[in-house]
């Protein structure tokens, strides 16, 4: 068997995850989150973009110093002055690491920019060199790599590597991309760069297809060995590929992938309610992995089934990722949820509660939907009352 090879977990949440809608986080709640993705285990925290406010750079400078384990990264753009405010904000890390960005993509580089291709690529050899005069690992990106013209990006590319780029992002900017396309990607500038000792590709996907999760898969796939996400996938527009997706999916999928990271699953369950009140964004019921309903079962062929065997119905223990199974009850459940539902409150199930129940709660949830755990104590409170 092939051995697995180790992905960065790049997390973003504090940077890219904070340009969601209503997302603005208190340097409090940052340096929470901080806290958690350190010990989490994340390899790579995006703290901020100092040159952009205030507030960002001292929330730079605060992660600066409570990361242990993680390196801490801050964003820049291609300027001096950026780079600058980089590099004061970072000052107290452990590990570095300044990330300095430009559109590659053709009507960025006319509308946005006004720079010629050769303008654009001066600028990333003289940003990345600048960079490298204050810390050993720059990372680079392409903004826009997935519009960008494929031979320009080639040529971008070597350019921000010989300057002493060592992470190449290849950033999927407005979520545009399928992900046999990502793949396809990826794989070239792999290609491109594997002339080169110890440069890294990065993914970084954005969900405005629904594809930002399986497009980091596919790239990882492909041989992308830094993936970059968000906690509970908020960011701009639609969002980032979600975090804890991509880690379970290669901790559950590693046959497949043969890939390792660094993150304790269990923590993730609380890092996501940590991220979802501080950023004021609840998470969906059904959203994978960290939604309320993500490992819960209704129907009574499910129940059946994983109360005989949980991986009849399930691909993730739930305790991978710090949480708990829960038997709904509800119009459709059947009578072994029920009789594992009295035995849970201490019980023995009899045929006299359990047809009485059934009644019961069948008639409440026809009405409400389901019956939660407290109302079901009641109810079978009462009937063990009237049996007497
Ligand atoms: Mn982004």
């Amino acid at each position: 068997m092939k051995q697995t090879e180790a992905v960065a977990v790049f997390d973003t949440t504090l940077r890219d995850g904070e340009q969601a809608r209503g997302a603005s986080m208190t340097l409090h709640d940052k340096t929470l989150i901080a806290h958690a993705l350190d010990d989490a285990g994340v390899n790579v925290i995006e703290a901020g973009f100092p040159v952009a406010s205030e507030e960002s750079f001292k929330a730079v400078e605060l992660v600066s110093t409570i990361a242990q384990n993680a390196t801490v990264c801050a964003i820049a753009r291609a300027t001096e002055c950026d780079i600058d405010a980089a590099v004061q904000s970072l000052a107290r890390a452990k590990h570095s690491r300044i990330h300095t960005f430009i559109a590659t993509a053709k009507h960025h580089m006319e509308q946005k920019l006004c720079m010629s291709e050769d303008d654009v690529l001066e600028r990333i050899r003289s940003s990345v060199m600048y960079a490298r005069r204050f810390v050993a690992e720059v990372e680079w990106t392409p903004e826009i790599a997935s519009r960008s013209d494929p031979v320009f990006l080639e040529r971008a590319i070597h350019v921000a590597v010989k300057a002493g780029a060592r992470i190449v992002n290849v950033a999927d900017t407005t979520g545009y991309m399928l992900p046999h396309e990502y793949a396809a990607l990826i794989a070239r500038v792999v290609a491109v760069t594997y002339a080169y000792d110890g440069v890294v590709v990065s993914a970084h996907c954005h969900d405005d297809l629904g594809c930002a999760v399986a497009n980091s898969l596919a790239a990882l796939h492909a041989g992308a060995r830094q993936v970059e996400c968000t906690v509970n996938g908020i960011g701009e527009r639609a969002g980032n590929a979600a975090l804890e997706e991509v880690v379970v999916a290669m901790t559950v999928r590693k046959e497949m992938l043969k890939l390792s990271h660094t993150v304790r699953t269990e923590r993730l369950a609380e890092l996501s309610m940590l991220v979802a009140e501080a950023s004021h964004t609840p998470v969906a019921y059904n959203k994978a992995i960290v939604g309320r309903n993500a490992f819960s079962h209704e129907s009574g062929i499910h129940q059946d089934g994983v109360l005989k065997s949980p991986s009849l119905y399930e691909e993730i223990d739930p305790s991978l990722v710090g949480r708990t199974r829960s038997l709904t009850l509800g119009k459709l459940s059947g009578v072994a949820a029920l009789k594992h539902a009295i035995s849970e409150l201490g019980f023995s199930p009899n045929e006299f509660l359990e047809t009485e129940l059934r009644t019961r709660f069948k008639a409440f949830a026809d009405e409400h939907g389901s019956v939660d755990a407290p109302l079901f104590a009641r109810f079978v409170a009462e009937l063990r009352g009237s049996e007497k």
